[in-house]
C-alpha cells in the first residue's frame, strides 16, 4: 500500500498555505496536500481523513458531489427509532420538585 494518497478535496491545491507551496523561484505553484496513510486511517479505521487532509476539503468535495453521494443510499422515506416517553420527577438546585420528561430507546431486537 502507497504510504500516501493525494487529498481529494476539490480546492486543496487552490489554499494558499505555505506548506503547498512548490517548484522554484519564477516557477511555483501550490499543490495538493498528501494525506498520509497510518494505523489511524486505514484498514479498519479508514475514514474520511483518509482521503482528505481537512474538514474544509471534505466539505469542497461533498459539495461538489453532493447528487453522486446521496444517490448511492438514496432516502425516499424517513427512519424512525421506537422510543418510549418517560415523565419523572426530579429536584433541582433549590431542592424544588420539576417534571422532567426523558426519552427512552426501546430496543425490540430482544423480542
Ligand atoms: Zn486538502
Amino acid at each position: 500500500m502507497s504510504s500516501h494518497v493525494w487529498c481529494h478535496g476539490t480546492n486543496c491545491h487552490k489554499s494558499h498555505t505555505t506548506d503547498r507551496v512548490r517548484g522554484s523561484k519564477g516557477s511555483k505553484v501550490l499543490r495538493t496536500r498528501k494525506v498520509k496513510q497510518t494505523e489511524w486511517n486505514t484498514g479498519d479505521r479508514r475514514n474520511m481523513f483518509s482521503y482528505f487532509c481537512s474538514n474544509g476539503c471534505y466539505n469542497d468535495f461533498a459539495n461538489a458531489n453532493i447528487e453522486r453521494i446521496v444517490a448511492i443510499a438514496p432516502r425516499t422515506e424517513p427512519l424512525e427509532t421506537p422510543i418510549e416517553v418517560v415523565k419523572e420527577t426530579a429536584t433541582d438546585w433549590h431542592n424544588q420538585p420539576y417534571v422532567r420528561t426523558k426519552i427512552v430507546a426501546v430496543d425490540n431486537n430482544g423480542e
